[in-house]
């Protein structure tokens, strides 16, 4: 329904010939947005549409049972895939993975771009966490400090008010409107850090848990970071689309947080500092190179129909690559039951790799942050202002930051990090 509206809102801005006069007053996004919604525009992709969703509901169901059914879970894999081919066929565009980006809003940066930010994860960042996880250290959790959701809850306003006014003014708002649920408890899906938006009231709402794990700490402020971005966008920006950005963007939003994090960590782990700081940058590395080999994956599950045992070959093979220290069984690839489970292959193909794009950036922040903590943080606040608004490579550079894809970038950024994380070694 809501949808329904906005597309209807979509007809009349691009029908009404005031297309120049609306990028005057609004900027040019507002059409980039608008090209997104309209990706699907045919009478037959609804069916195929419909048909996607009836599938990846299949995959999920077959998912949660307690064992799983390898040939039925490929078959319906195998058809989401077909699905979503025939889908981009029928819409006119010269594969899916065409289709893909435009629905994740990718700007700025292509297929080829991609490719080459995978390269140089596998060349920088792959033989660096293989090196430290080949001497089997035991990278324990440290324990939370706060008892409960209550104290968790009350260390991060202690936070968010000694960060900044900012800060401390959208933490009161919260507390006073009580805009979170971060208490585990019973039939509560477990595992779960989200941050959803109430668009009318312009305010976000936080869901997470609370075992007692220290690392979780830092998943919380994260989805924080999301809000308050949002919180920040919503009073700076005019509509509700310039609200949010793409992932690559918001994502920067809520994993820089987590930096501005590392000056208060005493009040979520006590004596584990150095702990946490050695877990959050390994664990961070470690997804770069994981979600590369996600990314490839992806790629090549378009390009050509494989059988069973060939998709477990295939990431046997991309495994190898990017992540060598995730040793897969041979016989697992003889029976056909390795490729990834990882949901958002089904649920949101091209989706996670913008994790990594945004980690970089978030590098760079923290960085910034140690050599120039004023600047950091005004730039973080002109990022996170200027929600959606602008293009991918207009926040970047309203925020002062480098393009993750050009030259050497990805190198300089990352080799302080891994230094660092060997210092704590
Ligand atoms: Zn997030």
């Amino acid at each position: 329904m809501v949808y329904a509206l906005r597309d209807e809102c979509d007809t009349m801005a691009t029908a009404s010939g005031y297309r120049n006069e609306l990028e005057r007053e609004f900027g040019k996004q507002l059409f980039a947005h608008v090209n997104r919604h309209r990706a699907f525009e045919n009478s037959d992709s609804l069916r195929l549409q419909t048909e996607e969703s009836a599938l990846k509901m299949q995959y999920r169901k077959l998912m949660a049972k307690d064992s799983r059914d390898e040939e039925a879970l490929y078959q319906v894999f195998r058809k989401l895939i077909e699905t979503r081919c025939e889908l981009a066929d029928s819409l006119g565009y010269d594969s899916y993975i065409e289709l893909g980006y435009r629905l994740e809003g990718k700007q700025d940066y292509g297929t080829n771009e991609i490719a080459d930010f995978r390269r140089h994860i596998q060349k920088y960042i792959t033989p660096a966490v293989a090196e430290i996880k080949a001497k089997k250290m035991n990278f324990r959790h440290p324990p939370a400090v706060p008892a409960n959701s209550r104290e968790l809850i009350s260390a991060i306003s202690a936070m968010f008010k000694d960060l900044s006014y900012e800060t401390g003014t959208y933490f009161e708002e919260m507390m006073q409107k009580e805009l979170y649920d971060l208490e585990s408890r019973e039939n509560k899906r477990g595992n779960l850090f989200t941050c959803c938006m109430l668009p009318h009231a312009k305010l976000p709402f936080v869901i997470g848990n609370n075992t007692g794990d220290g690392m979780e700490t830092g998943y919380a402020v994260h989805e924080f970071g999301h809000g308050f971005a949002f919180y920040t966008a919503a009073r700076k920006q005019p509509l509700w689309e310039f609200h949010r950005s793409s992932p690559t963007v918001n994502e920067t939003h809520s994993k820089t947080m987590e930096h501005f994090m590392f000056p208060y960590l005493e009040l979520f782990v006590g004596e584990y500092q150095k702990e946490y700081k050695r877990n959050h940058l390994m664990q961070q590395l470690e997804n770069l190179a994981y979600r590369c080999a996600i990314d490839e994956f992806e790629h090549v599950m378009y390009d050509r129909a494989l059988s069973r045992v060939q998709l477990c070959e295939l990431w046997a093979d991309i495994s190898r690559k990017y992540i060598p220290w995730n040793r897969i069984p041979p016989e697992d690839i003889r029976q056909g039951k390795c490729w990834p489970r990882q949901t958002h292959i089904v649920e949101r193909p091209f989706y996670y790799v913008q994790y990594d794009i945004a980690q970089i950036s978030t590098y760079e922040f923290y960085l910034k942050m140690k050599n120039n903590y004023e600047q950091a943080w005004s730039d973080y606040m002109r990022l996170c202002g200027a929600g959606g608004s602008k293009s991918y490579s207009e926040l970047l550079e309203i925020a002062h930051l480098s393009n993750p894809f050009a030259g050497s970038t990805l190198e300089n950024i990352c080799q302080p990090i891994v230094e660092e994380l060997y210092s704590l070694l």
